[in-house]
């Protein structure tokens, strides 16, 4: 049965040519994604944004930041009951230096992290989803004036807090990190602190899947009105390549190849595998148009991050104070959001972070035998240091494709296809018995 379900799988979500592509969804997944609930959003949603303001140096305990922050640890702390204890929380503090810019002087401040230890204690590998917690107005250093930040980014949060939620209640051998980021409006500050923090302590980030502004369905000035598009953004060159990556990356020509990328195709293929009705547009930039978010610190230190963000925005209500101008209604009221989207954009991140944290690590030592002049290709690799792995697909797409267009089988750690490398595109990822399937890693040339 389960070699059926496997022949089954990698022949269907690999030849999209024949017009029909068939579906194969884990059960055990499914059964979380079903989980993700509307009305769960918009109550944490609500919460955040009657706070009257999350300002990053806002220090009010009863209707500003604190009092935020105390709100998601006592939801992390309630779902952790729930899970014998098994979710973690803390508000990770430090102090933020004054920069003479956003930060007018030393403050103390904090991100909310929640932990969710894998099965595995030799398994080191960590899974973070993200958002911000902190709001702004329209005067960036106006701590105190109301900016409820529904969407920009309670947003991120509720769907952090879901996701906490539901994970909780069951067990990955990877771990799993849900995190409210603070200080992002004020220049990064927390994603900074804890990626510089990562880094030092060489943690296992697999993939860290950023969400910042999520949950609107409905664009100002072109009054597009569509719920079924988000985007993902990951980066094109990554930020930390030193000139060893460039040249390996030149040379190979894999500019369309960073980790990033390929965690971005990930959530697309998984994402529109488990979730209806939503398609993930993939964005080749690491943020929009000269702006930047949390995933930006952890790219900069070499960590795989993505971020995800809703397709079309809304200017009326972001950014912008509380008022009525000319019978207008601005700011980030939850008023106008759609949590039917954002249920969808939380799935997605769901079906993303649950796979990941199931599947086999990635497959070590990718290599592509370039000893010999060959029309063929031929790949060869180790196991993942962590994980079940049952066995391989090996992707192949066009150069000038975008996604991964088919796969290959395999429980060999090599395999020989009758296609030239020069005309193609390929990578390995492993795959666990039920069908989950890692990242996939790129080859490297196997020179001698
Ligand atoms: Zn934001």
């Amino acid at each position: 049965m389960r070699h059926i379900l496997f022949f089954l799988t990698a022949l269907t979500l690999t030849f999209p040519v024949f017009g029909q592509q068939m579906v194969i969804r884990n059960p055990e997944i499914s059964q979380l994604v079903k989980q993700v609930n509307a009305d769960s959003l918009k109550k944490y949603t609500e919460v955040l944004a009657s706070f009257k303001s999350r300002h990053t140096l806002n220090q009010d305990a009863k209707d500003g930041m604190i009092a935020a922050q105390n709100y998601v640890k006592a939801k992390f702390s309630e779902f952790s009951s729930k899970s014998n204890g098994r979710l973690t929380s803390m508000i990770d503090e430090f102090v933020v230096p004054s920069d003479g810019r956003r930060i007018v002087a030393d403050a103390k401040v904090g991100n909310v992290i929640a932990t969710l230890q894998g099965t595995n204690p030799q398994d080191p590998r960590m899974i973070l989803v993200s958002g911000h917690l902190d709001s702004r107005n329209k005067d960036v250093m106006d701590a105190i004036g109301a900016s409820p930040g529904a969407n920009d980014d309670g947003s991120g949060v509720a769907l952090v807090l879901e996701l906490a939620r539901i994970l909780s209640q069951t067990e990955f051998p990877a771990t799993l990190v849900f995190v409210a980021f603070t200080g992002e409006e004020q220049g990064l500050k927390g994603a900074t602190y804890l990626a510089d923090k990562a880094k030092a302590a060489s943690w296992k980030i697999e993939a860290v899947l950023n969400n910042d502004i999520v949950g609107n369905s409905n664009s100002s000035e072109t009054n597009i009105s569509n719920n079924t598009v988000m985007r993902v953004f990951s980066e094109t060159i990554p930020l930390a390549e030193d000139e060893r990556g460039a040249n390996i990356r030149r040379s190979i020509n894999s500019d369309n190849d960073s980790p990033s990328r390929q965690l971005a195709r990930y959530i697309k293929e998984v994402g529109e595998r488990y979730v209806d009705q939503m398609e993930v547009k993939l964005i080749y930039r690491n943020d929009r148009f000269l702006r930047g978010g949390d995933q930006t610190p952890f790219m900069k230190n070499g960590f795989t991050a993505v971020r995800m963000s809703e397709m079309n925005e809304n200017f009326l209500h972001q950014h912008e104070n509380v008022r009525v101008e000319n019978g207008v209604q601005y700011g980030d009221l939850p008023e106008f959001m759609d949590f039917e989207y954002l249920r969808k954009v939380a799935a997605v991140n769901l079906a993303s972070a649950a796979s990941l944290a199931d599947a086999p690590g990635m497959p070590q030592d990718v290599r592509i035998d370039v000893r010999g002049l060959s029309n063929s290709t031929s790949l060869i690799w180790k196991a993942p240091l962590h994980g079940k792995t049952k066995g391989y697909y090996v992707l192949m797409r066009e150069t000038s494709s975008s996604m991964w267009e088919k796969k290959f089988y395999t429980e060999e750690t090599s395999l020989k296809l009758p296609y030239s490398k020069d005309n193609y595109f390929f990578a390995v990822q492993a795959v666990s018995e039920q069908g989950t399937e890692s990242l996939p890693v790129i080859p490297s040339p196997l020179t001698r």
